[in-house]
């Protein structure tokens, strides 16, 4: 008898009709004679109106009770599920992250998973039930509610698939994969039928919303490949696994983006030792993480400094910045506070040159001007104005062929 772990994320749970759907696509699971734990977010808005809630009572909620409040809207989708099975006579039976057993460290809003028991999630499918889990939530040593950063009903998905053993960890959305792009903000992006974990993980930390950037580090930590699919319809969807496993290969494999960033730019620093760290230890300090950082000399003296930031921080690290400016008698800062960055992300360059000046003519050519640039090995990332941000998606996917990825072409490209 197989074991599969399927997560369904909050439009697939957002109306009561959709629950009833969830259920029956559990049901169908079931009946082909396999053992299923299903996760569950909350209601499609449910966890936005609850942070929206404690933003509207203080500036700074506490971090615990945050958690608490939080992870509600996924008790909520629990139980109306093992509900709807119910009424079409499966037994099921929901549980809390406390309930189970999944252990997490103490960091508040964003903990990390450390373990998580099997016993009764055991016990209970063996005594034939379909067992239904809170996704996004934890416990900690001191008993507290943890949640796992938004999105984290993908890692509990995978760290429960993990520690059971699964044979599939299934993660249903309201789409039918992974494509080349969110395909909401491009519907030419084209589905991929597999994609590798490391160009996954890059597609996710850079803000491709579909995984947790967290629950791809556990599956291939695991050696767990995942299936996205859509809970609407019968598509096979994606299988995220290993570069080897890759049938097509590809030069690239997609565009990620994300939007709310700002960027700052200090000019004519003293250019000495030790003050990159001077700079962004002020920053780090306030606990506002930097993304982007770029430097360059003008002039033997002087050293300009440019780094983004998450666009909610933006006042708080300017205001470091212009006080800092002062103080080492550099130009007030310049800034930039509505960008967005957009990153090509493909196994293949690796291997191939040119795929980064292909990217900026497309983006010239369009008539966008990039702002800063990073690379590392299998990705590409510029900062543009947000303004720009979908036609220089467009251009950028269009450059690469994405929007007509087939079997053949991915064997042309690779061979060019
Ligand atoms: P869920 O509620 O099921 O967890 P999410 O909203 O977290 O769903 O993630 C699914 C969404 O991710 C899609 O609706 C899509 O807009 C977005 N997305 C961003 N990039 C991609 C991509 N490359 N492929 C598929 N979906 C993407
Ligand atoms: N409900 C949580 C969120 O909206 C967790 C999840 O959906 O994965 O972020
Ligand atoms: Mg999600």
């Amino acid at each position: 008898m197989a074991l599969i772990v399927q997560k369904f994320g909050g439009s697939s749970v957002g109306t009561l009709d959709r629950i009833h759907h969830v259920a029956s696509r559990i049901i169908e699971t079931k009946q082909s004679g396999h053992h299923v734990v299903v996760v569950v977010s909350a209601m499609q808005g449910e966890t936005d109106r609850l942070i929206r809630l404690a933003q509207t009572l203080t500036n700074e909620p506490h971090p615990r009770e945050y958690d608490v409040l939080v992870s509600t809207g996924e008790q909520v989708s629990m139980a109306l599920l093992a509900m709807a099975l119910q009424a079409k006579s499966i037994p099921a039976r929901s549980f809390t992250g406390h309930q189970i057993g999944i252990m997490t460290d103490e960091t508040h809003t964003k903990a990390r998973i450390l373990n998580v028991k099997t016993e009764t999630i055991q016990k209970t499918l063996n005594d034939g039930f379909v067992v239904i889990v809170a996704g996004f939530q934890g416990i900690n040593k001191h008993g507290d509610i943890t949640t796992l950063g938004r999105g984290g009903s993908d890692t509990t998905a995978v760290a429960l698939a993990a520690a059971l053993k699964a044979d599939e960890c299934q993660i249903y959305t309201d789409v039918e994969g992974v494509y080349t792009t969110d395909p909401h903000l491009l519907p030419e992006a084209s589905l991929l039928p597999q994609i590798s974990f490391e160009e996954m993980l890059e597609m996710s930390s850079l803000g491709a919303k579909v995984l947790q950037m967290r629950s791809v580090e556990l599956a291939s930590k695991h050696n767990l490949p995942i299936r996205v699919l859509s809970t609407f319809s019968k598509h096979p969807g994606t299988l995220v696994t290993f570069e080897d496993k890759i049938m097509q290969k590809r030069l690239v494999s997609g565009i990620a983006f994300s939007r709310e960033e700002s960027l700052i730019a200090l000019s004519a620093v003293p250019n000495r030792a030790g003050i990159e760290g001077q700079i962004l230890g002020k920053i780090s300090d306030a606990q506002i993480e930097i993304d982007m950082i770029a430097q360059n000399a003008s002039d033997q003296d002087k050293t300009d400094f440019t780094f983004t930031v998450q666009r909610k921080d933006f006042p708080k690290a300017l205001k470091i910045v212009e006080t800092l400016a002062a103080e080492l008698g550099a130009l007030s800062p310049k800034t930039n506070p509505k960008v967005a960055k957009l990153s090509l992300v493909g196994i293949g360059m690796r291997s191939h040159a040119g795929v980064a000046s292909n990217m900026f003519r497309a983006l010239g050519n369009a008539n966008i001007n990039i702002q800063m640039i990073t690379t590392s090995e299998i990705k590409i990332s510029v900062v543009i104005d947000e303004d720009s941000l979908e036609r220089g998606v467009r251009a950028v996917h269009e450059a690469f062929g994405l929007d007509k990825l087939s079997v053949e072409t991915h064997q042309d490209f690779m061979e060019t």
